[in-house]
């Protein structure tokens, strides 16, 4: 698949959702100051596409998100790691890109909390992230660059359910007793 039909995907996958509110964004509530900081950092993104700056912000920061962050932040990430220009992977990597790769491969004691963050997707969500590192896992410099993890990540995305509650495509999926 390349990044243009992917790109398509993403924007049908992956609408464009609210910001949650307040303590919603992070992963921790109000006991951790890394979370705290995050949320104090994302304060002036309000919109339902977070810009360059704010994908900056967030990229190595993505356990502080909750799993309504991870929704809410994942449209703009996607459409961003798609679009980084080759030559500009090649030659200056992409931290977005690469830390995206690493959250979705824990490793094995990270792997309950990032299933909780990724709770709120659904099936064609993650069955799209899953799409997203077989694109990374032929890319002239993601597959040379960390092929081992984005290894690990699909063997653990593979594992991933959705959210039962959670229809494939709203709205015009079967019922979830229809399958
Ligand atoms: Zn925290």
């Amino acid at each position: 698949m390349n990044a243009d039909s992917l790109l398509i995907e993403v924007e049908n996958t992956f609408p464009p959702i609210d910001k949650p509110k307040g303590l919603d964004l992070s992963f921790h509530k109000d006991d951790c100051p890394h979370c705290e900081y995050l949320r104090q950092d994302l304060e002036v993104f309000e919109g339902r596409e977070l810009p360059p700056q704010a994908l900056r912000e967030i990229y190595s920061e993505m356990s502080c998100l909750s799993a309504a962050g991870w929704r809410w932040a994942l449209p703009s990430y996607l459409k961003h790691c798609l679009k980084v220009p080759l030559a500009v992977a090649l030659h200056y990597n992409d931290g977005e890109t690469e830390f995206l790769i690493y959250n979705l491969g824990p490793k094995e004691e990270h792997q309950a909390e990032t299933i909780e963050r990724l709770s709120l997707l659904n099936q064609s969500q993650i069955d799209c992230l899953i799409h997203f590192l077989e694109w990374c896992s032929v890319h002239e410099h993601w597959s040379n660059y960390c092929a081992e993890d984005i290894q690990r990540a699909l063997a653990f995305m593979h594992t991933v359910q959705p959210n039962p509650t959670l229809k494939r495509d709203a709205p015009s999926a079967r019922p979830l007793a229809a399958r």
